[in-house]
């Protein structure tokens, strides 16, 4: 197996069923998850209307796991 170099989401806080900011359809997932100093933006897009939109979660009491750099 070839080791993927991709970002992941170290929480098991993804939230589901967010309503649509727009039209108020519940999306399942959101469709990307950027995990940051402190916080986690979710990017979400309605399929019932392609409306995208960002919400950020705010994680004050919860470091966010880091790889070590490389000396
Ligand atoms: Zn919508």
């Amino acid at each position: 197996m070839t080791k993927a170099n991709l970002v992941t989401a170290h929480t098991d806080d993804i939230p589901r069923d967010n309503p649509c900011a727009q039209c108020g359809t519940p999306i399942a997932q959101p469709d990307w998850i950027e995990p940051g100093e402190g916080r986690v933006s979710y990017l979400w897009t309605c399929h019932a209307c392609n409306y995208r939109f960002e919400a950020v979660a705010i994680f004050p009491h919860r470091a966010i796991e880091r790889p070590p750099l490389a000396a």
